[in-house]
């Protein structure tokens, strides 16, 4: 098989030819034939997230340690599983989820495996989609998607189900009340087609880039907000006539999080999905005189990825704009990324590669 692998953090990606692995047990073998770029690849590409204030946390502190393969946005074809792999058959078309839990703790055993505090999540602690084959612990992660683009159906593992959680975590709306989406990149787009889809009509898109905004609106977003402006906070207060209940921050730097905690109206809740970075400094008492909270939203789980995937089957779910590029542009797919010039989510095509 054919990967490309992190060799050195932060370098250009490598072409490493290895032996196609066999599956043994309940694992499953997939031959990859689209594979997302995720904007936090390029967090695992660099090494760390940032904490803010100096602090950093090393990828490498939780055992994800160069050669590896990230990607976590797999869609392909099964091609071959083990003995003990039950209600599998070659070449099904499938989703693979890829944040999977341990399997046996609580949260695992409730369905929630991306609570699990030893997660062995596919393109993070364990071989990614980057790749033209994949290894998965079982076909209980394998998600049918038929009817949906490949590359659609790609992206929805991570950019899908991640939108989807976060908006779930929004809480009852009255007729006057807005939400607003902080940061229009592929998981806010997303977020855009998801309230859409479950017919929240009162949707505040909010970003620096015209061409992001534009492509929110025509998902369904009803007013704009370029975040640039200084006085951005009260702009999005105004635009909600004073009843934005819920900001859902795709970003998750201190001035996205300041804008969104501080447009609240009372009782309304802000969901921190963006893994941007840094630290935040806020009042207390605003939180208990303001009524709000603060919620973070870690991808999702497999009951929400099918929910997801059902939407998206039943044509209710509109796709950001997709980009597929062949496999070996993935360095510049990261490139394009990191500097801001993804419209929407790139997509590899690994079809072409043999192995
Ligand atoms: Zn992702
Ligand atoms: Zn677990």
């Amino acid at each position: 098989m054919i990967s490309y692998q992190v060799i050195e953090h932060g370098k250009p990606l490598q072409k490493v030819m290895q032996e196609t692995p066999k599956p043994k047990g309940t694992e499953v073998l997939v031959r990859i034939t689209r594979s997302g770029v995720c904007h936090s690849d390029l967090h695992i590409w660099d090494g760390y997230f940032d904490l803010g204030g100096g602090k950093r946390f090393y990828m490498k502190d939780r055992g994800c340690v160069p050669p590896f393969t990230m990607g976590h946005e797999p869609f392909g074809i099964v091609e071959a599983f083990g003995a003990n792999a039950k209600g599998v058959k070659t070449g099904q078309k499938r989703i693979v989820f890829p944040w999977i839990g341990c399997g046996k703790c609580p949260v695992c055993r409730d369905g929630l495996d991306n609570y699990c505090v030893a997660m062995r999540s596919v393109g993070v602690m364990r071989p990614g989609a980057y790749s033209t084959h994949l290894l998965v612990p079982h076909p209980r992660y394998l998600v049918d998607a038929s009817g949906v683009d490949e590359a659609f159906a790609a992206t929805l593992a991570c950019s899908g189900v991640t939108a989807y959680s976060a908006v779930s975590k929004v809480a009852k709306l009255n007729a006057r009340d807005w939400v607003a989406v902080i940061g229009c990149g592929g998981v806010g787009l997303m977020a855009v087609s998801v309230l859409k889809a479950k017919g929240i009509r009162n949707v505040v898109a909010c970003d620096v880039d015209q061409g992001k905004l534009a492509a929110a609106s025509k998902l369904g977003a009803k007013l704009t907000l370029d975040t640039r402006a200084p006085d951005a906070t009260q702009k999005l207060q105004a635009l909600a006539g004073g009843y934005l209940a819920a900001a859902i921050d795709f970003v998750g730097m201190p001035a996205t999080a300041m804008l969104g905690l501080g447009a609240l109206r009372k009782g309304g809740r802000y969901v921190l999905c963006g893994l941007y970075g840094g630290e935040l400094v806020h009042p207390l008492p605003a939180f208990v005189q303001r009524v709000i909270s603060l919620v973070g939203s870690y991808v999702g789980n497999l009951q929400e990825l099918k929910e997801v995937v059902a939407l998206a089957k039943k044509k209710k779910l509109k796709p950001s704009p997709l980009d597929t590029r062949p496999a070996e542009r993935a360095n510049d797919a990261l490139e394009d990324l990191k500097a801001g010039r993804v419209l929407g989510r790139v997509v590899l095509d690994f079809e072409g590669l043999e192995a």
